[in-house]
């Protein structure tokens, strides 16, 4: 059984997803017996996977968390790699109100031809718990500017891994994800520079401090944030927690296995065209 995690991208908000500083596309997960899910594949994701030369055929299912880019630009590019260009009806997309059918000025935010061409879709609540291909997933809320938005824990079989999704501070959320053994955080600002609906670094530390998982992990930065320096900003989390913090690089791997480990992805920079491509 493996959970591998691919930090395709670390960035988040909309000045990392404008400028690209660092990536915005989200998490690749490899799990189960070869299993492959997409998580919020923002502005980048589809490049990255590149880099890696990750075959986007391979992929099996999509969470998008909520109607935000940076959370779903590359959305539909991915349901084009699952369903084969098109041609062949499978996989499953799972993703919030807003973002599967509409909910005030948000969303939908896949078009009616995508939403056609995948063969299920799942419209995800807080309180669900699905089985992702064999993974099973529990659905918690949030305190966002999507109100329909979405954060996640995975039962990898080694533990539970969280990822807590755009969400403000409050003791309440943080409890959901008690039982974490790696705790994936989106801290979008450095400090105690609070910006509505988000975290800062100065939240992540009581948000640690409730969970004390076995590792702690910054995603989601934001340019200011990147400016002010992720590690040092996860330094002093681990500092005031004890629980070891770092924050991500785009292209890092995290490994979840008996033992926890994060590496470096081996890149290239080439004109790859993939087995399965015409
Ligand atoms: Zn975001
Ligand atoms: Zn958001």
């Amino acid at each position: 059984m493996v959970f591998r995690i691919t930090f395709l991208g670390t960035g988040g908000g909309r000045h990392t997803a404008m400028y690209q500083t660092r990536s915005t596309g989200g998490m690749l997960v490899e799990h189960g017996d070869g299993k492959h899910l997409h998580i919020d594949p923002g502005p980048g994701a589809v490049t990255q996977m590149k880099k890696i030369h990750y075959d986007l055929t391979l992929t099996d299912s999509l969470i998008v968390s909520h109607a935000h880019p940076d959370h779903y630009s590359d959305a539909e590019t991915v349901i084009e790699g699952i369903t084969r260009g098109g041609w062949e009806k499978r996989g499953h997309l799972y993703g919030s109100p807003s973002v599967i059918n509409g909910e005030g000025k948000l969303g939908p935010c896949i078009s009616k031809y995508h939403q056609g061409v995948i063969k299920n879709i799942t419209v995800i609540r807080p309180g669900d718990v699905l089985d992702i291909d064999g993974l099973k997933t529990e659905v918690s809320k949030t305190t966002h500017s999507d109100p329909t938005n979405v954060g996640f824990r995975f039962d990898t079989g080694n533990g539970i891994v969280s990822y807590v999704s755009d969400t403000g501070y409050s003791d309440e959320i943080a409890h959901l994800y008690e039982g974490s053994r790696v705790l994936i955080l989106p801290v979008t600002t450095p400090d105690d520079v609070r910006i509505p609906y988000h975290l800062c670094a100065k939240d992540a530390i009581p948000f640690i401090n409730i969970v004390r998982p076995e590792l702690a992990v910054f995603i989601h930065l934001g340019i200011l944030m990147i400016r002010r320096d992720p590690n040092k900003q996860a330094l002093e989390a681990e500092k005031n927690t004890g629980i070891r913090t770092i924050a991500a690089r785009d292209l890092d791997i995290l490994d979840v296995g008996k033992n926890i480990s994060i590496a470096a992805a081996e890149t290239y920079d080439d004109e790859w065209i993939p087995d399965s491509s015409p």
